[in-house]
């Protein structure tokens, strides 16, 4: 029943929706992986999260104003009208945030840690929330948001993701550049470009990470990726999806329906 289920989704689908969130969430744990994107169970919002959204809200609106103004006294004005937009799309927002000032000031307080790692007034942005997307094979379609893209005048370019939390530590930089690696390849596949930089700046503690992509890492990551697609794919066809238990349970919202967590 349950298999015939998932075949029925897929086939609905038609193709398997693959973007680094939901592949992360296969390689962590493929049962966590099934609650969202097989059953898509809801999930309460996180108020990290939600702070994050709104701090990247303020961030892309701030590169539509001219050189001058991007600013932090701008970003700060900015801050009660993203507000207010979030909170009127999701009204359940005000149980979350009991004090709103705190919330603010930590918002503000990540604004102005961002404006230490990057001067916005020097440069130009060409994209913000860029949505690549591509059909990688017969039943695969791989997409994803990219928080900003510049294209420098000498055509160079330069991936961007904003974080609100911290930097990884010594020795998990390369999971933390997945992502970007994963853009980078959508980007080069569609344009023909391989990007020069990708740049993570963590605003939570104060730090950027960077990395030139090759085109080797490039090829790896479309091997990688392809390979959890597949792993994806037979999981749907057997209806398996195991559990994987880690640190990450104590921050999964369905530990308490996980078989993993069943006396
Ligand atoms: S509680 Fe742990 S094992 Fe269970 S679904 Fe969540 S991450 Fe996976």
């Amino acid at each position: 029943m349950v298999l015939s289920a998932l075949r029925c989704i897929v086939g609905a689908m038609e193709m398997l929706r693959l973007s680094p969130s939901r592949l992360n969430d296969f390689t962590n744990c493929p049962q966590l992986y099934k609650y969202r994107a097989i059953d898509q169970l809801p999930e309460p919002p996180s108020i990290d999260a939600e702070r994050g959204k709104l701090v990247h809200a303020v961030l892309e609106d701030l590169f539509e104003f001219p050189a001058a103004m991007r600013t932090i006294h701008t970003a700060s004005e900015l801050l009660p009208k993203k507000w207010l937009e979030q909170l009127s799309g999701q009204p359940e927002l005000a149980t979350l945030v009991l004090d709103e000032k705190e919330w603010m000031d930590r918002a503000n307080s990540l604004l102005t840690n961002y404006f230490t790692l990057e001067q916005p007034a020097s440069f130009e942005s060409s994209f913000r929330e860029l949505h690549l997307e591509r059909t990688i094979s017969d039943e695969m379609y791989l997409h994803g948001y990219v928080d900003r893209l510049d294209i420098a005048p000498t055509g160079e370019v330069r991936i961007v993701d904003y974080k609100t939390g911290k930097s990884p530590k010594p020795g998990w930089e390369a999971k933390a550049f997945f992502q970007l690696r994963v853009y980078a390849l959508l980007y080069w596949q569609n344009e023909g470009v391989l990007p020069r930089l990708l740049k993570i700046i963590y605003m939570g503690n104060n730090k950027v990470l960077e990395s030139s992509p090759t085109e080797a890492e490039l090829k790896s990551t479309e091997k990688i990726l392809t390979n959890i697609g597949q792993e994806i794919l037979s999981a749907i066809e057997s209806s398996d999806f195991p559990t994987k238990k880690s640190r990450l349970c104590d921050w999964c919202f369905f530990k308490s329906i996980c078989p993993a967590h069943q006396k």
